[in-house]
């Protein structure tokens, strides 16, 4: 037999007993899309919480039982299990290397590319100087992070737990804020992905290869003068074009040097959490700061 079930429901068979064996991946988007036809968009609602409908192509982990464990045999007359149907995944839509501003931020809080979509609360889609109406905010700085966490998700805002905290201070120890004030150089903060990972999971490829349009489409609209790539997820997203290898290579060899993305210099630093747990760390972001301030006295003004 084929079920998909999610930790929830596996904690609650567990409560009943009942073992189920097999793995917990979420469903890969090639698998939904080439078995699916998807004809209109669900509401978040009825994607994340209400449809106990499971259709065939939803239906993509197995399970099975070790010969040498016991079978538990369910209750004969099972209560009826809450089923939170894994969400049905859209294509991306085309174009998003044309999108104005607006339209690339609806896209994105709209976006069902991904299993994520499934399970967040909000899109993170980035914080920072105010624009014009229905323009972009044009930056001089750029920081990229990996993924939104719990927080994030639920304020659908980047940076505001406590990795968050260290940024901010981070960004005023360099006269700058996430409000994008400060010595006439707007800030942009964003991250590879716009959905959080559940449980703060690290990104899947699959996950990253969806979003990376939105982030692409980001830089060419905020024309930032610097990015500050804060994280291995960042880092790998932004130079895997320049550097095919970059995820073979330490992130500490790839600081210190300029790199560029979209001709953009890019400059490498450890995330604020990974800080956060090596706080001697501090010192080399900082070291990492003042490079990307030295190259940014070196980009011609607007
Ligand atoms: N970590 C990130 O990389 N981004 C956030 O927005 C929050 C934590």
């Amino acid at each position: 037999m084929s079920v998909h079930l999610d930790q929830r429901q596996r904690a609650m068979l567990a409560e009943m007993g009942v073992r189920v064996w097999s793995p917990v991946e979420e469903p890969q988007v090639s698998e939904v899309l080439s078995a699916a036809t998807v004809t209109s968009a669900p509401t978040r609602s009825t994607q994340a919480h209400a449809s106990t409908q499971t259709t065939a192509a939803q239906q993509t982990v197995s399970s099975v039982t070790p010969p040498n464990v016991p079978a538990r045999v369910a209750p004969e007359s099972p209560s009826p299990v809450p089923r939170q149907a894994p969400p049905i995944l859209v294509q991306r839509p085309e174009g998003i290397d044309q999108m104005d501003w607006p339209t690339l931020q609806h896209t994105v809080s709209q976006c069902q590319a991904c299993s994520l979509c499934g399970t967040r609360h909000n899109t993170v889609f980035g914080v920072g100087a105010k624009a014009e109406p229905a323009q972009a905010p044009q930056v001089d700085w750029l920081i990229v992070g990996e993924a939104p966490g719990e927080n994030e998700d639920l304020q659908g805002e980047p940076f505001v737990g406590q990795a968050g905290q260290l940024l901010d201070n981070i960004l005023s120890a360099m006269g700058l804020s996430r409000q994008g004030e400060g010595q006439g150089a707007g800030v942009y903060i964003t991250n590879v992905l716009k959905c959080r990972p559940p449980g703060n999971r690290n990104p899947k490829p699959e996950e990253v290869a969806q979003c990376l349009p939105y982030l692409e489409r980001q830089v060419a609209l905020l024309q930032p003068k610097i990015i500050l790539a804060m994280g291995r997820f960042a880092v790998q997203a932004l130079l895997r074009d320049s550097l095919p290898d970059v995820e073979t290579i330490p992130l500490g060899k790839l600081r210190g040097q300029v790199h560029s993305y979209q001709g953009v210099p890019v400059v490498v630093t450890y995330h604020p959490a990974y800080v956060l747990r090596n706080l001697p760390e501090k010192a080399k972001v900082w070291a990492d700061v003042c490079l990307a301030m030295a190259k940014m006295q070196t980009q011609s003004p607007r």
